[in-house]
């Protein structure tokens, strides 16, 4: 089914109260967010961050209606019918540490952030996140996306990227003179190791995210095995977390069923995680998490996807099965 016709299928639940829609049975609540911030983020183009205010009604309105969780109690207990949520980051960024932790310590709210390695300590950048910072800088010229489009990408496809053309944002870096060494000295958009340990030890969960955000169906078995294994090595390594777990970097969709109890069998991770929405998993040992970050605030957003949950339910279509 394709997104478009998805989001036409969620329409009906922006119309729709809250508390009709909430009798009904979900699967447990996950809400997933990358980054808060005041600031406008010249390297996040790739989704609609919050605000601080933005992100603290989500989250009263959460808090109104959910228990937050812990990712232990996510793990070790069953949440049939109980109205709990946990909540998580991806990504790394610093803000998780500066701007994200601070809130969630004062209102009490438990939270998991998943990272990647590769990024940490601010050693390298996502090519999406290159892909935004070459787009922003465009669009301070008028003629950016004319420039773009005789070398062949237009805003849209170039913040697609795929990791394998990596390169080529490297390449129109160069010839706009962006560095990325630069940018990753001055902006610290990245957590470093301390702060992660810092979050770690004010009792957040860190999990791993692959090594550096590759698209994990482009790949062949092994070297997702790979990114798996070295993103989990390294949080063997540098913390100290009861539970090891993993979220799929964009999407679960297309990851193998042979992949997912292979990560169980090798002990490498206790429980994993996919971006698939508000849906039950037919893996034992994975569970689905919800977006946040889209175009409606979460009340709504949340209210269209119950609605889509519901229908997804008429139709037997409710569990995300894996090839
Ligand atoms: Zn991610």
């Amino acid at each position: 089914m394709n997104n478009r016709f998805r989001n036409i299928m969620k329409l009906p639940g922006k119309l729709l109260r809250y508390e009709w829609l909430s009798v009904h049975n979900y699967p447990v609540l996950l809400p997933f967010y990358h980054v808060v911030s005041d600031e406008p983020l010249p390297h996040v183009l790739n989704y609609p961050y919050r605000n601080v205010r933005q992100f603290m009604e989500e989250l009263d309105f959460l808090l109104k209606h959910y228990r937050p969780i812990g990712m232990e109690e996510l793990l070790t207990q069953t949440h049939e019918r109980s109205r709990v949520f946990h909540l998580s980051f991806d990504d790394g960024l610093r803000q998780c540490a500066t701007v994200i932790a601070p809130i969630l310590l004062r209102k009490g709210i438990p939270a998991t952030f998943f990272v990647n390695p590769g990024f940490a300590d601010n050693k390298a950048l996502f090519h999406r996140y290159k892909a935004s910072l070459i787009i922003s800088r465009l669009k301070e010229g008028k003629q950016g996306e004319t420039w773009l489009r005789e070398r062949g990408f237009s805003f849209g496809k170039l913040l697609q990227l795929p990791i394998r053309e990596a390169e080529t944002a490297d390449r129109l870096a160069d010839e706009l003179g962006i560095s990325w060494d630069h940018f990753l000295k001055e902006t610290q958009p990245y957590m470093t190791l301390d702060q992660i340990r810092e979050l770690e030890g004010r009792g957040f969960s860190i999990g791993g995210h692959s090594w550096d955000h590759p698209e994990f169906a482009s790949l062949d078995f092994e070297e997702q095995y790979r990114q798996v294994s070295a993103s989990m090595d390294w949080i063997g390594s540098h913390l100290h977390q009861k539970h090891r777990v993993f979220a799929f970097p964009y999407t679960d969709d297309g990851v193998s069923a042979r992949l997912l109890k292979q990560l169980a069998d090798d002990n490498l991770c206790d429980h994993t995680f996919g971006t698939a929405g508000l849906k039950y998993d037919s893996m034992p040992r994975h569970l689905q998490r919800f977006p946040a970050e889209t175009s409606e605030a979460l009340p709504v957003s949340l209210k269209m996807e119950m609605f889509y949950s519901q229908l997804r339910g008429y139709l037997g279509r409710q569990t995300v099965k894996h090839p």
